[in-house]
């Protein structure tokens, strides 16, 4: 069984490449039986956003990935913030002192950041690593001198790889320089140098906290972007430092868009955080989780739509190597899948619960868009219940609100077409009037009208075997010519009033 972990920084939204790797340390924890952990990663205090840690868990949890051991959850190795961990990161650091893995760099820090690479190097101008145990204490603690930790690292080895479960191996290069990631590569290339584990303020660094937590933490497998790739060979240093068994690291390529650059934050004109694919777009939390787990992974069924729990069964680590291109027009093929399976469960199981929250969307758009919706339907129940049954009828169509009131929208205002091509078209001959009228008139006798109508096989078309001419004067007298759900459905929905009101038939 893998332990796996999803190790967040509360320093801004849950991004979809975010999510993404925490989607895949889920699914291999819950295939294996194992655990999966949520750990926040808040040393840098400095970049904290307020909120972020609360949206981020909340986010979490509405995808369906509710960790075992975390923030709330609790479990044995905790606490799972790192900023309630510092006395452990102290003795830790001690420890590597003691040993003479780690020494104490009383130099003025200048910390930079190389590339994409978030190391702090910083110039150690006075040989601190040889001055003696008995100096280093001194000058700290008698003399008061700031100083940060730093780890003695042998001389890199060029020619030694790193096992990676994605990419192969990693190998680093002999100088200090940047992380260069190329797409795809087998080999790639990081850097070596002497970092700081503990800072002068006495809080630990990212990758200080990072291998201690994932060693105490028992994590077997390391899942998380290829950004940080390049640390990989000082993680494995410091684990051989303190004589732990490292994890098996999978490094995940980054998203890209379709011009091979990095996804920003409003490409293809979505917001690419999770918050606001949810609340501006409407994508459901299964679509979500669905469309994320394709990217990049070499799906070994013909099926393509996935709830959680076909994911957990069928997921492995075979996952491309490089980056991997997004293509939203898959969002939004999954989210009428995903949509016409609530509607689905709705129908079969009679409970409503899962479309409730798009049903009242669905109405906040309405009353927006169709102010005059409100003379039709006084009550607001009443106006509910109408557009759910829009909903179950044509939810295979929906990918947004707004998309989904504006295809309907014929539903809503019966606002007529005035183009005279158009009116020449719909202007009925004296016998299609008639069959119309006998029509509505037998079908509201035989109760096809109204909720619990026709939804399904006993539609009004295949009850009266509808004429294709009949079908397509009804369509433009009642749907203003739009498409939409078969014209027995539309009928049952728009009910037998406002058929004749739109047909211009006389009631009886
Ligand atoms: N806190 C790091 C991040 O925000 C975690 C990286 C890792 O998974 O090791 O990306």
């Amino acid at each position: 069984p893998a332990r796996t972990r999803f190790a967040p920084s509360p320093t801004g939204d849950l991004h979809i490449g975010g999510l993404r790797t925490a989607l895949f340390s889920y699914l291999l924890a819950k295939r294996t039986g194992g655990q999966f952990l949520v750990r926040i990663e808040d040393t840098d205090q400095k970049r904290l956003v307020a909120g972020a840690e609360e949206r981020l868990l909340e986010n979490l949890e509405w995808v369906g990935l509710q960790w075992d051991e975390g923030p709330k959850a609790g479990g044995p190795y905790g606490p799972y913030k790192q900023s309630e961990r510092n006395d452990i990161y102290q003795q830790h650091a001690n420890e590597l002192l003691n040993a003479g893995s780690a020494y104490r760099c009383f130099c003025t820090p200048q910390a930079r950041t190389q590339g994409s690479a978030k190391f702090v190097l910083s110039g150690c101008s006075q040989n601190c690593s040889s001055l003696s145990s008995e100096e280093s204490q001194d000058r700290a603690f008698d003399n008061k001198q700031p100083f940060t930790v730093k780890i003695q690292r042998a001389k890199p080895d060029p020619k030694r790889v790193y096992p990676d479960l994605i990419y192969g191996k990693i190998q680093p290069l002999k100088q200090n320089v940047a992380a260069n990631l190329s797409d795809g590569d087998d080999e790639v290339s990081v850097s070596v140098a002497d970092v700081i584990l503990m800072k002068s303020d006495g809080t630990p660094t990212y990758h200080f906290a990072n291998v201690v937590d994932d060693h105490l933490m028992k994590i077997t497998h390391v899942i998380r972007g290829s950004e940080w790739m390049a640390s990989t060979p000082l993680h494995y240093d410091l684990y051989s430092a303190f004589g732990w068994q490292p994890p098996l690291f999978a490094h995940v390529g980054l998203l890209v868009d379709e011009n091979k650059a990095k996804l920003s934050k409003r490409s293809a004109h979505l917001a690419l955080d999770v918050r606001n694919m949810r609340a501006e777009h409407d994508v459901l939390p299964e679509t979500l989780v669905n469309f994320l787990a394709l990217l990049g992974w070499s799906n070994p069924t013909r099926n393509d739509v996935f709830d959680m729990q076909g994911l957990i069964e069928h997921f492995d680590l075979k996952l491309t190597k490089g980056n991997t291109m997004v293509k939203f027009d898959k969002l939004w093929f999954l989210q009428k899948q995903h949509v016409a399976r609530r509607c689905e469960k709705v129908r079969s199981t009679g409970d409503r619960s899962s479309l409730a929250s798009l049903v009242d969307r669905i109405v906040e758009e309405v009353v927006l868009r169709f102010p005059q919706v409100k003379e039709r339907f006084p009550e607001d129940e009443k106006l509910r219940d109408y557009c759910e049954d829009i909903l179950l009828a044509d939810g295979k169509m929906f990918q947004t609100v707004k998309q989904f009131v504006e295809r309907n929208r014929y539903f809503f205002s019966s606002e007529r077409r005035t183009d005279p091509e158009y009116l020449d078209g719909t202007r009925l001959t004296r016998n299609v009037d008639i069959v119309l009228s006998v029509l509505v008139h037998a079908a509201e006798r035989e109760g096809l009208f109204g909720r619990g109508g026709p939804m399904d096989s006993n539609s009004i078309e295949k009850k009266h075997r509808l004429h294709a001419e009949v079908m397509r004067y009804l369509r433009q007298g009642l749907c203003n010519g739009l498409p939409g759900p078969s014209i027995g459905i539309v009928m049952a929905i728009l009910g037998h009033r406002e058929v004749l009101r739109r047909l211009q038939i006389e009631p009886k």
